[in-house]
């Protein structure tokens, strides 16, 4: 199935074998974040930056 990042935007085709498919296909709303603005936000959550706020 095909979901969206919230950060960038960009749309990803995610496979049964993702973590996340379970989570979209319960519900379809699910935030998605990319593994790259997710690596970018852990980052950033580490160097104290920029907290993150999951949904
Ligand atoms: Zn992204």
């Amino acid at each position: 199935m095909q979901v969206r990042c919230m950060l960038c935007g960009k749309k990803e085709d995610i496979t049964p074998e993702n973590v996340d498919y379970k989570k979209f296909e319960d519900n379809p709303k699910a935030v998605y974040i990319c593994t790259l603005c997710s690596a970018r936000t852990f980052h950033e959550a580490k160097e104290g930056q920029k907290p993150i706020k999951p949904m």
